[in-house]
């Protein structure tokens, strides 16, 4: 059975509204962990609702927290900032209201097009509504009892006179300056390394905030959470939840929640992600380079606890053919074969907008890749296709909205990540070549050949074959002629399949030009 139907079995034991939780502190650029986390809850998220269950898939975003320290992306100048909530600090581009809308909002926008469409919490606005001050209550009324569970779980000393709440001072705004000094319901007094006294009335919102391990337990009761899956980093003993779970059953009277612990997403030959040292690629320059059914088939037909290595190199290739093999498998085009686990169940949660009623229409990524290097516009490419007849002519709106939309994920990759061996530029001009005498002879056999075949790849790639035998041309030698009078450069894309796609009276003219 898939580990998402395993997990929405375990939830369904129980007959009641399940709500699938998915969160993040969007204090940098969101990390591919991230995108792990919210596709594990919405694949058992709709395994639930296809079993006819009833669940409600959110997403909370923890812009309360404070800003932790000045992150090498960001300027110097935001060290004034540090200790201030997320959501109350300028953002560094100008453009969004807030420091954590600047990483949040692109990557909710994102979630649109991987198909994950969860309700969405933000926790500033949930602590400055007041929605947290029963939890905050509870918590300060049982400060020794959360002392206790935290310091004995998680083997760390807390400082005398500690209390399940960061005041946020009225006078620097900073949350992490402050210490309680007596609380008495419904005030807390307090003194703040900035040299300012006061105190604040926890009825009020927004006047400070649980601390993590609290805040989250909290909330699980607040939201009434039944599932968050969590990186294993979280997942380590005595870590938070493992004080959460026992601070929302002894403390708040609410079960834990069931989870899965997922484990990282490597980026190849680069280790793990983690958002806080910057490291180079975000969830949103993954989903812009992967297709979003390939991404979530990545993530869907691996089990949460096995890593997963992502490699934004040539292995994307392979993984966008090894997502349109099973594609091929579930409409019974092909035969299953060993390794297939699941398959049913991987495809249809991989889909991000519905399955459809029929296979798409598929064109190998590779010769996407090709293509949309050769037209710079997806008309161009549109032509080339219905040209060499790979496309037909009567191809529905779906499945050419879908290609375009594989044809746009390809070029991003290809500015960005490609390797420059699949790169290359049809030279508008003949470049500046010096053919070796092999290769004269070759191009010279080569027109003769071609002006009489009929234009396609594969009597193209005969008939280099056949030349080079003839005259004794290694073939590497032809294709490098090949590939400097066109791309000038002496590697490049598959030969035959290449030139097919290119206007066969513009390939012999630039043949002609450079023998002459
Ligand atoms: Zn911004
Ligand atoms: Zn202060």
């Amino acid at each position: 059975m898939h580990w998402a139907d395993v997990l929405a079995d375990e939830l369904l034991k129980e007959n009641k509204k399940h709500v699938l939780a998915t969160g993040i502190t969007p204090s940098g650029p969101i990390h591919i962990g991230n995108m792990r986390e919210i596709l594990t809850s919405d694949s058992v998220y709709r395994s639930v609702l296809n079993k006819g269950g009833d669940a409600e898939l959110i997403y909370v975003a923890d812009d309360f927290d404070p800003l932790r320290k000045v992150y090498p992306y960001l300027p110097k100048t935001y060290e004034k900032y540090v200790g201030m909530p997320i959501s109350d600090i300028p953002c560094p581009c100008g453009k969004h209201k807030s420091y954590a809308d600047h990483y949040l909002i692109s990557f909710l926008n994102a979630l649109k097009e991987i198909g994950v469409k969860p309700k969405v919490y933000r926790a500033n606005k949930m602590y400055k509504n007041g929605d947290f001050n029963q939890a905050i209550q509870t918590a300060l009324d049982n400060t020794d009892k959360i002392k206790d569970i935290i310091q004995k779980i998680s083997k760390r000393e807390l400082p005398k006179g500690w209390i399940p709440f960061n005041i946020r001072c009225d006078k620097c705004k900073k949350m992490t300056l402050s210490k309680a000094v007596l609380y008495e319901y419904p005030k807390i007094e307090y003194t703040c390394d900035c040299g300012y006294e006061g105190d604040v009335d926890i009825r009020k919102g927004g006047v400070g905030k649980l601390p993590w391990r609290v805040d989250w337990p909290a909330r699980w009761k607040m939201l009434g959470v039944t599932f968050e899956p969590f990186g294993k980093d979280l997942g380590t003993v005595g870590g938070a939840r493992d004080t959460g779970e026992k601070i929302v059953e002894e403390v708040y009277d609410y079960p834990a929640p069931k989870y899965a612990v997922y484990e990282f997403i490597m980026l190849k030959g680069k280790g793990a992600m983690h958002s806080s040292k910057g490291t180079a690629l975000s969830a949103e320059e993954m989903l812009d380079m992967t297709p979003p059914e390939v991404l979530r088939f990545l993530i869907v037909n691996n089990q949460p606890n096995k890593h997963i290595v992502f490699d934004s190199g040539l292995g994307l290739l392979n993984l966008v053919d090894e997502f349109d093999k099973e594609e091929r498998v579930y409409y019974g085009k092909e035969e299953v074969i060993k390794g297939m686990k699941d398959l049913k169940k991987t495809y249809e949660l991989s889909q991000p907008y519905g399955i459809p009623e029929s296979i798409p229409f598929q064109l190998p990524y590779r010769h996407l890749v090709t293509l949309i290097q050769i037209g710079e516009s997806w008309n161009e490419v549109k032509k080339i296709l219905l040209r060499t007849n790979q496309i037909p002519k009567d191809l529905s709106p779906y499945d050419e909205k879908h290609l375009n939309q594989r044809a746009e994920h390809a070029r991003f990759w290809l500015d960005n990540f490609a390797p420059d061996m699949v790169k290359f530029k049809v030279k508008k001009k003949i470049p500046k070549v010096s053919l070796t005498k092999e290769q004269n002879k070759f191009l010279s056999s080569f027109i003769e050949k071609i002006s009489s075949i009929k234009w396609e790849a594969e009597n193209i790639h005969n008939a280099v074959y056949s030349i080079s035998e003839n005259e004794k041309i290694p073939i590497k030698i032809a294709f490098q002629a090949i590939y400097q009078i066109i791309l000038g450069q002496e590697k490049g894309p598959r030969a035959g399949y290449f030139l097919s796609n290119l206007d066969k009276d513009f390939v012999l003219k630039r043949v002609k030009e450079a023998i002459k």
